[in-house]
């Protein structure tokens, strides 16, 4: 069975046989970009190369892109560990050519790699085109099912809609259509009752998809209309946990050496086994092995939690882990700090970014640990008597209360509550919200987004945090 650590560098491998060349992960942070956050796919950090505004060095580039998403119109928070295949930070491998070859070649090197060196089986896979829309004036992509059939049967190519197979960069610019692939790791039985066609892009577990390939070919202009690009480009991504899965024969991508790592420290610190199901305890194992990896990495990159915009979002994601290991795990201390360490190792030689501040990383995580579970008890026992005393949903005020009061997120309280069949009185919490600001503003004006960026040697050194109260709260550093 092929490792992790494999698996990729044959990816990479391929490609530089195909003659790319292979460029680092851009920083999982985005800076300066309003409209966005955080990288959500390989492609963002080619954006200027599709829109003409930067020539690339190299026509044809590879490589393994450091994702995450949890905000924005991607945002896969509410499956991570639920699912066994939504993460919220990923690794996307893919390839690009930047003016150089086009739907012929992308489909015959994804059918080559994934076949022939990866040597899934023909008859587990399955491909979507996309079948236009006359509404729009889209056409079907007639070269890519002309070229998928040189390949597979006729019968494995579905045809798809704008939704899945269809990629715009936004209102306007670069655009096209784009062709999935999927595969069915069910087992024979399963295969034989069910046809698979009808389980892809259907939510099921064991069918998935692993790759899309996008064929930027439209120029989409402000009135709406397409016109044909000079230069025609491929963007490709393939979700690299998923690929591994596939790869390593397992149903669940925590259940490959991706993520065994982290499962097994989980299970020796809290004394929990993992088993793989359903069960509270199952998904806060996952939840757990997924969200160390989205807050490490960040920080690594430079983003410190904090309580406004990027640094929120890790916030965040922070205090979710921490709650599911103190509900589910029945464990009351930090935790995330402590797989710190098996984490950098682990990725010690594809992104030594983390390896190289593990100290600084593990330090930063742990104080948010503990000022988080200096008020987690007292803010779950209110939000029992919240419950206890709701009757549907859970008003705006005591929502803010817990945001406020005991650091609760939204969407923390948004899912214990519906762990209890409850919805959140949202816009009564916004209300709430805007409320506040107009008092804090008047109050102070602290600039809690605290933003640095951590190189190698990083020359800042962490030296506390101003405990203003739980919600506000700011990292200091200072330089050395
Ligand atoms: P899905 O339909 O499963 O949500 P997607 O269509 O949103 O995936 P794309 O935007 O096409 O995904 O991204 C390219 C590839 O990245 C996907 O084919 C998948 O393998 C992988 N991928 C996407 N989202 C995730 C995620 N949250 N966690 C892990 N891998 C992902
Ligand atoms: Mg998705
Ligand atoms: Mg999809
Ligand atoms: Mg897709």
């Amino acid at each position: 069975m092929l490792s992790s650590v494999e698996i990729r560098q044959k990816f990479l491998d391929f490609f530089v046989s195909k003659g790319h060349q292979i460029v680092p992960s851009a920083p999982i942070v985005v800076k300066n970009d309003p409209t966005l956050l955080f990288t959500n796919a390989g492609m963002n950090q080619f954006k200027d190369y599709f829109l003409g505004n930067k020539t690339p060095q190299s026509a044809r580039v590879a490589d393994t892109q450091k994702c995450l998403r949890v905000s924005g119109k991607h945002n896969d928070l509410e499956e991570v560990g639920v699912d066994t295949y939504h993460h919220t930070m990923f690794e996307m491998l893919g390839n690009w050519s930047f003016g150089d070859y086009f739907k012929k070649e992308a489909i015959e090197w994804s059918w080559e790699l994934l076949t022939n060196v990866f040597k899934i089986p023909v008859d587990r896979i399955y491909v979507s085109v996309f079948e236009g829309d006359a509404t729009e004036g889209l056409p079907k992509d007639e070269e890519a099912f002309e070229e998928w059939k040189k390949w597979i049967a006729e019968d494995r190519i579905l045809l798809g809609k704008k939704k899945d197979n269809f990629w715009e960069m936004g209102d306007t610019g670069p655009c096209g259509p784009c062709t999935e692939i999927h595969v069915d790791c069910r087992n024979d039985e399963e295969r034989a009752a069910v046809d698979g066609k009808s389980l892809v892009n259907n939510d099921h577990p064991q069918v998935i998809e692993i790759w899309n390939n996008v064929f930027m070919q439209f120029n989409r202009l402000k009135d709406g209309r397409l016109e044909p690009l000079p230069a025609k480009h491929v963007d490709t991504g393939m979700g690299f946990e998923r690929l591994v899965r596939v790869l390593q024969n397992k149903q669940s991508n925590y259940d490959t050496d991706v993520f065994s790592g982290t499962i097994g420290a989980i299970a020796k610190i809290t004394g929990n086994t993992y088993d793989g199901s359903d069960s509270k305890q199952a998904v806060a194992f996952r939840v757990l092995a997924d969200h160390i990896r989205a807050i490490a990495f960040s920080i690594a990159d430079g983003q410190l939690p904090s309580n406004t915009g990027a640094g929120y979002v890790i916030r965040r994601i922070l205090r979710r882990a921490v709650r599911y290991a103190y509900s589910y795990l029945d464990y009351k201390q930090p935790i995330l700090f402590q797989l710190m360490p098996v984490l950098a190792a682990q990725f010690e030689h594809v992104f030594p970014e983390l390896s190289k501040q593990v100290e600084f990383v593990s330090k930063v995580v742990k104080e948010e640990e503990e000022s988080f579970l200096r008020t987690l008890d007292k803010g779950l026992k209110r939000i029992d008597d919240i419950i206890k005393s709701a009757s549907g949903q859970i008003e705006g005020k005591a929502a803010f209360e817990l945001f406020d009061t005991y650091g609760f997120p939204i969407d923390l309280t948004r899912l214990i509550a519906s762990e209890n069949k409850l919805t959140i009185d949202e816009q009564g919490f916004e209300k709430e919200m805007e409320q506040q600001k107009g008092r804090s503003r008047a109050a102070t004006a602290i600039d809690t987004e605290d933003w640095i960026i951590l190189h190698d040697d990083a020359a800042v050194k962490f030296v506390g945090y101003d405990d203003l109260n739980v919600t506000t709260k700011v990292i200091r550093y200072r330089k050395v």
